[in-house]
């Protein structure tokens, strides 16, 4: 159980606002959707987080997705430890980054090629570059909702972070970018379709979530994905499929293994993030040899990195891709579908309007009725009553995603008494949920 203690907390985020603005180091970590103090881990070990008051949690944030085999899991903790040993990076070629390449490249079958990058963020800002390039023109078409890091010309009605605070946009996107940006609503085809009979000649790519996990999980309508392949191909656009969230979770091979193949065919790059760093900071894009073939030193898109492709980060994420067997992803279906069923239990009986959506064993928890297509919808859930949801299960020693605009992530180590703890935490949490009558 928890102790509830906070004040080693309260004082870490006094130093922290100090010297790093809000104290935290990325918006949604900073609780201001939910009010309180963040919690300030000291260590995580399988299911399980501990803070600096000594509180224990079970995680279902699992760093936002790359914990999906718990945290410290030996085999990945075996294979860092030897790396780093070997040295921590080395600004030349060097093997554990051409392994992991080759790991991404056998799973995910249109990708014939990929660049190794720091981030998320790298991955689709590099993703874009390189389509500009291949189409040589220059107009974007993202979905509202849709979070692809924080990219100038992405930030458009961005989930995530974004979501969260409700901001139009963000300030410092000079209009120039935003202007090459085109925002639709999700799942809506006829959308899509209207916009490339008018642009269609200047727009270089669609991108999308594979699943949009940012917004809340909001899964692609049946044909949906098909109909942007369709579209894009006919006037000569890429299509960009972001995998960073869903890319091996959803499934060994992503959210491309449960919805692909596509009878239009796949989408040109992918963008991966998230699970294939295992927990440190690596992320890639690729796609057909003929697009990657264009970025330097083969070609003239330019794209780089001081520690991409680091030796370390590399080992971690092939340990952790290579532990993904399919008795981890059974687990992961199992943990996510106790506790969504549980937690929906536990709604319906304190008569809170909710409704569960899934992309694989990828599930969030909107609070409010379904269906939830767009991001227009997912905005209108009650999202007080989340925040009271969120600390009574904090209270109880359960750590969700401080938004409810998030995905809530499980890990292969969440087992039968990491579910028991959250189960058990449910019944208050949802009376919670409900306020005072
Ligand atoms: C997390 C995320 C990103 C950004 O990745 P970072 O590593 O945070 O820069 C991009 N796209 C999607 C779909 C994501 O979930």
């Amino acid at each position: 159980m928890t102790s509830g203690a906070t004040e080693a907390s309260e004082a870490l985020l006094a130093r922290a606002s100090a010297v790093i603005p809000g104290g935290v180091n990325s918006p949604v970590r900073a609780f201001r959707a939910v009010g309180g103090t963040p919690r300030f881990m000291a260590s995580g070990q399988g299911a399980w987080l501990t803070d600096v008051d000594g509180n224990r949690y079970v995680d279902l944030i699992c760093s936002w997705g790359p914990m999906i085999l718990g945290h410290a899991h030996p085999e990945v903790l075996k294979a860092v430890n030897g790396a780093a040993a070997q040295g921590f990076s080395f600004g030349t070629p060097s093997e554990n980054e051409v392994a992991l390449a080759e790991e991404i490249v056998s799973r995910v079958e249109p990708v014939d090629q990929v660049r190794l990058v720091n981030s998320g963020t790298e991955a689709t800002m590099s993703a874009i570059r390189l389509a500009r390039g291949y189409t040589q023109r220059d107009v974007i078409v993202k979905f509202a909702g849709c979070y692809h890091g924080h990219v100038d010309a992405l930030l458009a009605s961005a989930g995530s972070g974004v979501a969260t605070f409700a901001l139009p946009d963000s300030a410092g996107v000079p209009r120039s970018s935003a202007g090459e940006t085109i925002v639709l609503p999700y799942n809506d085809p006829a959308a899509v379709e209207a916009v490339f009979a008018e642009r269609g000649q200047q727009i270089a790519a669609v991108i999308t979530e594979a699943a949009p996990g940012n917004m809340g999980v909001v899964p692609p309508a049946p044909g949906f994905t098909e109909g942007l392949r369709r579209v894009t191909r006919d006037h000569g656009a890429l299509l960009i499929s972001d995998e960073v969230m869903t890319g091996f979770r959803c499934s060994r091979s992503g959210f491309y293994g449960l919805e692909g193949p596509y009878a239009a065919g796949p989408a040109d790059l992918f963008t991966f993030g998230k699970v294939m760093g295992g927990g440190f900071p690596t992320a890639a894009f690729g796609g057909r040899g003929e697009v990657m073939a264009l970025l330097a030193p083969t070609g003239p898109v330019y794209q780089a990195g001081t520690l991409s492709g680091n030796p370390v980060a590399s080992a971690a994420g092939l340990a952790t891709l290579r532990g993904c067997t399919d008795q981890v992803y059974a687990r992961l279906d199992a943990a996510a579908h106790a506790i969504a069923d549980a937690a929906s239990d536990a709604l319906t009986e304190a008569s809170v309007a909710h409704t569960v959506q899934w992309a694989g064993s990828m599930f969030s928890i909107f609070f409010r009725e379904g269906p939830v297509r767009s991001y227009d919808d997912a905005r209108t859930q009650d999202v007080a009553a989340f925040g009271r949801f969120f600390h009574a299960m904090l209270e109880r020693g359960v750590h969700l995603p401080p938004s409810s605009f998030e995905a809530w992530f499980v890990s292969a180590a969440h087992d039968d008494d990491a579910v028991s703890h959250v189960v058990a935490a449910l019944p208050a949490a949802a009376r919670a949920a409900r306020g005072p009558q």
